[in-house]
């Protein structure tokens, strides 16, 4: 585990932090503030010891077949239900779009480790 010492006011503390991959930043595993105060050396050993923000949580979305609640995957050049993998036909279009990139964003992190 790599520790980073928060610089966030009220915090201060040191904390098992995580890097986005989206953004780039260090967030404070206490305060889950960005941490501005960290080298890009840190940031890559965070990336090291896989200490990603994990944000599958954020794209999430309920099968209309089985009823699980989780980020759809990519088959066949659709959304599907990770569980069922029945297609995800009702999602909208921007939606869709968002939860594309939170897949491919996720693959380029997992190269980059
Ligand atoms: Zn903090
Ligand atoms: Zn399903």
């Amino acid at each position: 585990m790599f520790l980073v010492n928060c610089d966030n006011k009220g915090c201060g503390k040191s904390t098992k932090a995580m890097i986005d991959l989206d953004d780039g930043e260090a967030y404070c595993g206490e305060c889950d503030r960005p941490i501005k105060n960290i080298t890009s050396f840190a940031k890559s050993q965070l990336k090291g010891f896989k200490q990603v923000r994990k944000k599958s949580q954020t794209f999430s979305f309920k099968c209309a077949q089985c009823g699980t609640d989780a980020r759809p995957i990519i088959t066949n050049n659709h959304l599907a239900c990770p569980r069922c993998k029945s297609p995800s036909t009702n999602i909208s279009k921007p939606f869709e779009i968002l939860v594309r990139q939170a897949i491919e964003s996720d693959k380029e992190g997992d190269k980059d480790i």
